[in-house]
């Protein structure tokens, strides 16, 4: 039976209220020691290679294998993490996309995040989106009417409410790519600051940076150029995402041999896998939610938990996604 490991996601890790942004959503520097005692009270933390092996059958991993994987390049994960890393002799696996770092662009998911931090009121937020479309119509953007987008996508979530819902799924998703980026590009800029690349300083890290984590042993991975939903390209723009993070890994130096590519948004398809497979790429990290299997046949496509799904505290109960290792054959 092939082995299996944890392979754990974390974005933003930062201490929330003493930041400007105190509404972005993400793990708390507390929280995320807490649970790196809760992770190595009850599990092992392993290696790229040592996954990479168990994948293809030359090592078995222990059976509370676990990693940790870190998206999007944040500067949290140099200033905060790193350090904690490095002291407890622990491997983590960083994938900042090119764009970001190189060219000190403020990625669209970033974008959201933070107009959402910055708005005071839904209504506010709902207004301006509005107005916003109704000018690409003008300009001659084919785009439903408001009405017709706010019924279809307007259904209260978990955790939010019908209009911040709609407001989501619309600059995510569903807008054109090119009106979509427009219209978060003018609510940042708008809400938040019309100083992207200053702001993308403070958010990422820099080449230096990844090069000082590389050499602490830390791995660095692919995460595409511009974080695009790399399942929606034609071939040809795939392609240029995977090498253009190729040649970025390779100018920090990280060995080409066997990779591990994390696709944006957990986004992949058969194309863009292939063309992964093809540059050497290993490994390939989704978003998808289950204990990853050490198999052949899922290198590619190796599904994660989030920091969510796993307690902040050595002592907490633990969760059933810990239970669900526990119980397998050692
Ligand atoms: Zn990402």
């Amino acid at each position: 039976m092939p082995g299996t490991c944890s392979i754990i996601t974390y974005h933003y890790v930062r201490e929330l209220s003493e930041t400007r942004y105190p509404r972005i959503c993400g793990l708390t520097e507390t929280n995320f020691r807490g649970q790196l005692d809760y992770l190595a009270r009850h599990y092992r933390f392993v290696t790229l290679d040592e996954v990479l092996d168990a994948c293809h059958g030359s090592r078995e991993l222990p059976p509370n294998a676990a990693v940790l994987t870190f998206d999007d390049g944040y500067l949290d994960h140099y200033t905060n993490v790193f350090p904690l890393l490095d002291r407890m002799g622990i491997q983590g696996w960083f994938f900042p996309p090119v764009c970001a770092v190189d060219e000190r662009r403020v990625l669209d998911v970033n974008k959201i995040h933070f107009v959402l931090a910055s708005v005071e009121s839904t209504r506010e937020l709902l207004d301006s989106v509005f107005a916003r479309l109704d000018r690409l119509r003008v300009d001659g953007h084919e785009i439903e009417s408001n009405e017709a987008l706010f019924e279809r996508l307007a259904v209260a979530g978990r955790f939010d409410g019908p209009e911040l819902v709609f407001v989501k799924r619309l600059l995510q998703r569903e807008l054109p790519e090119r009106p979509r980026a427009a219209v978060v590009d003018d609510l940042f800029r708008h809400f938040v600051t019309d100083d992207e690349t200053a702001f993308a300083r403070e958010l990422y890290v820099s080449r230096d940076q990844l090069l000082t984590m590389r050499r602490h042993g830390m791995v660095i991975g692919g995460h595409g150029y511009s974080h695009r939903w790399l399942d929606t390209l034609p071939e040809d723009q795939q392609a240029f995402e995977i090498e253009s993070s190729v040649a970025f890994l390779e100018s920090l130096g990280v060995s080409m041999e066997r990779w591990v590519m994390c696709y944006p948004y957990g986004a992949h398809n058969e194309s863009l896998r292939r063309i992964c497979a093809g540059a050497g790429c290993g490994l390939g990290v989704t978003t998808e939610t289950a204990i990853a299997r050490m198999e052949t046949s899922q290198a590619l496509e190796m599904p994660r938990l989030d920091t969510n799904h796993l307690p902040t505290d050595a002592s907490a109960t633990p969760s059933p996604w810990t239970i669900e290792i526990q119980k397998q054959p050692a």
